[in-house]
């Protein structure tokens, strides 16, 4: 059974956002599939039983209404804290609809996912981008299917992620992949790192925005360590970060730097952005009358 939850707002302007975005939106709260290294798990944001995923009551029309409200139009984000493509949203279709409303509004939309559910909704989105820039982010951790299902066990895995970039991007959608987080000892080789490059430029994406390390707080940190036992018992990962970070926030690969080399001059070669200015340009491109209008 579908359990809801108040909300008076949804779509909240803000400040200097990621990706140049002018508003936040989130229909969910929580999300069901279940990365092991999930940050949106930690104490501060307090959401109580995190995996069972609840829908913000009305939420089409407290989205309307806000859009309605909004002076200045602009490009509005999803994807933070929960997945807009959970399995609800396969029958419930608020993402979906919470798309036409935008398309209808003259907003824009910057979405981030990790399910090829998107794929339904390129209609949608197609539709945004005739006046309005879209930008359709996907994360990507690792090229490996099984270590994927063993992280980020609920979800399209890495696979089926890159064909669905392939196809968004033959529909003319603006694609990304948010490589972050790149799991020290279990991600961060040359192998992987560059393995994502190749498929990524195969599937015609324009960008990569990388992390190499995670993060790690409090309850997500515990979560994340109880996680590493029950899956890599034989090689004694707990252990090992627990030696290389027993207290850090922002836990960064030891073999950031050269990777950082190498995902550069792979990118560069591929003709791959990761600079966050020019992703913001080169998505925004071809909207800049619309933009005099939005920003
Ligand atoms: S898809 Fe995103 S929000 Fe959902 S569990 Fe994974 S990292 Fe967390």
């Amino acid at each position: 059974m579908v359990e809801y939850v108040p909300a008076k707002s949804i779509v909240n302007r803000v400040q200097n956002g990621w990706f140049g975005v002018d508003y936040n939106m989130n229909i969910y709260r929580g999300c069901s599939h279940g990365c092991i290294y999930c940050d949106s798990r930690s104490d501060c944001y307090r959401i109580d039983r995190f995996d069972q995923v609840r829908v913000k009551e009305d939420a089409l029309r407290i989205i309307r209404d806000d859009l309605r409200r909004k002076v200045k139009k602009g490009v509005v984000a999803t994807g933070s804290m929960s997945d807009p493509y959970n399995p609800l949203e396969r029958d419930l279709q608020l993402t979906r609809h919470a798309l036409e409303l935008l398309s209808a509004y003259e907003f824009g939309a910057a979405i981030a996912t990790k399910s090829d559910l998107i794929l339904r909704d390129v209609d949608v989105l197609q539709e945004i981008r005739k006046i309005s820039p879209v930008l359709c982010k996907m994360t990507v951790t690792t090229c490996d299917d099984e270590l994927c299902r063993r992280v980020e066990p609920h979800v399209s895995v890495s696979s089926a992620r890159f064909a669905a970039l392939e196809k968004l991007s033959a529909g003319g959608i603006f694609t990304g992949i948010l490589m972050m987080p790149v799991l020290p000892f279990l991600e961060d080789t040359p192998e992987n790192v560059l393995g994502i490059i190749d498929r990524a430029a195969h599937a015609g994406v324009r960008f990569i925005y990388p992390a190499f390390g995670m993060t790690m707080r409090q309850n997500q940190r515990e979560w994340y360590l109880s996680k590493l036992q029950e899956l890599f018992p034989e090689d004694g990962l707990r252990e090992r970060y627990e030696r290389r970070y027993p207290y850090q926030y922002q836990c960064v690969s030891d073999r950031a730097k050269p990777l950082w080399k190498l995902f550069t001059a792979r990118c560069d070669e591929k003709g791959i952005l990761y600079k966050m200015p020019d992703i913001i340009r080169a998505y925004r491109l071809g909207y800049e009358d619309n933009q005099l209008k939005f920003y």
